[in-house]
């Protein structure tokens, strides 16, 4: 008997939350007459801790899927999926440029050192491309002045037969907060004025929020890039997942492997950090921070046992946490525990009592955590 500590895949959730995002979509598209702009469901790290495998296939309606990794575009291709995989950071190598034409992958070109390689690669065919600006993350991209010489010389490598399509993309910095994506914006739309070519620039907040910046016309094609919100997690610190109709894909389950009843100033777990102020019942639950919960989450953090709201007390160790029983009166070893996700809190709440974002509990999951599809 394993340990009972699991995590849930719900490929159900992963199709309905694209359908979601699809929809407001096409409602923004219809209400300004453009047209709806294709969705790259983006996959990286593992689809966000989900498993490639059943990111494709819970995906299967989306246009394109977006990731890092070669090897993860490798298992989507042998996973079945035909249509257009894009490499987000590109390729690193020239020796890549190998499986990018192999396995027909678009890949996004961000410094001059990736267009020389492509100058000088064998490519059994036209390889399309998306070009980075940096219009003020400052993280890739080629800066405002230097977009339009890079453009030039990838035209010159398509007129040669290298490259197929050229798009133009960029990443927003502050689309989920109140800055906004308006500057940027403006650094793009001036960098890439009079340049052909698909557009992509959305992530999930700006998706979600600026829908309309990436209506296309019928001759430019734009393409999304929604990642966390398509695994029903949030973008937002002031706005939840379930506010835009989005179901948690991923439930993080364990158990009760223990029960202890505790007097009035008795002390909890390591370093003593939580102390009763009366008798109470204390839960230990097959979690901890091996498995990828976050040790910094404390006493208060939410967690659901026997289908019950309660709360974490004292520090997360290891392999183990605790949990206040006193909701639950009839809980014994057993009980079924949701650390997050379906019939628990939020992945997102969990990461807000421990100083950070859902995105990074998701991908954080240890590999000893059984994935089970549901
Ligand atoms: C991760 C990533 C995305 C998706 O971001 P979310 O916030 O998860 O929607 C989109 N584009 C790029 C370039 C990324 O790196």
């Amino acid at each position: 008997m394993p340990r009972p500590i699991s995590a849930s895949i719900d490929p159900a959730a992963l199709r309905h939350n694209l359908s979601v995002v699809r929809r407001h979509l096409d409602q923004t598209a219809a209400g300004s007459g453009g047209v709806a702009p294709s969705i790259w469901a983006v996959i990286k790290a593992n689809a966000y801790g989900h498993g490639i495998e059943q990111a494709v296939a819970g995906f299967s309606d989306a246009q394109g899927l977006a990731m890092l990794d070669l090897n993860e575009a490798v298992r989507c291709r042998e996973a079945g999926w035909g249509g257009p995989i894009l490499l987000l950071e590109g390729f690193f190598e020239s020796d890549d440029l190998d499986i990018v034409d192999r396995y027909h992958l678009t890949t996004t070109v961000h410094t001059r050192e990736q267009l020389d390689m492509l100058a000088h690669a064998r490519l059994s065919r036209r390889v399309d491309i998306m070009l980075k600006l940096n219009s003020g993350m400052n993280r890739l991209g080629f800066t405002a002045d230097s977009f339009g010489p890079a453009y030039a010389r990838a035209q010159q490598l398509q007129e040669r037969g290298a490259l197929g399509s050229i798009g133009k993309m960029t990443h927003f910095a502050c689309a989920d907060g109140p800055q906004g994506v308006s500057g940027q914006l403006a650094v793009f739309d001036a960098a890439t004025q009079g340049l052909a070519g698909p557009v992509s620039v959305c992530n999930s907040a700006a998706t979600l929020r600026y829908a309309e910046i990436a209506v296309g016309t019928a001759d430019t094609t734009h393409w999304v890039r929604p990642g966390i919100c398509l695994y029903g997690a949030s973008p937002f610190a002031d706005a939840d997942a379930a506010s835009f109709g989005l179901r948690p894909a991923m439930t993080l389950r364990s158990e009760l492997l223990a029960v202890q009843d505790i007097a009035a100033g008795d002390a909890v777990g390591y370093g003593a950090t939580f102390t009763a102020t009366a008798p109470m019942r204390i839960g230990v639950v097959a979690c901890g921070y091996a498995d990828g919960y976050p040790r910094h989450a404390g006493t208060g953090t939410p967690v659901t046992v026997g289908g019950v709201a309660t709360r974490l007390v004292g520090r997360v160790s290891m392999d183990m946490l605790m949990v206040d029983l006193d909701p639950v009166p009839g809980a014994a070893p057993g009980a079924p525990v949701v650390l997050w996700g379906e019939g628990g809190p939020s992945v997102d709440a969990v990461a807000t009592h421990a100083g950070t974002i859902g995105y990074e509990l998701l991908c954080a999951v240890a590999p000893r955590v059984r994935r089970q599809v549901v």
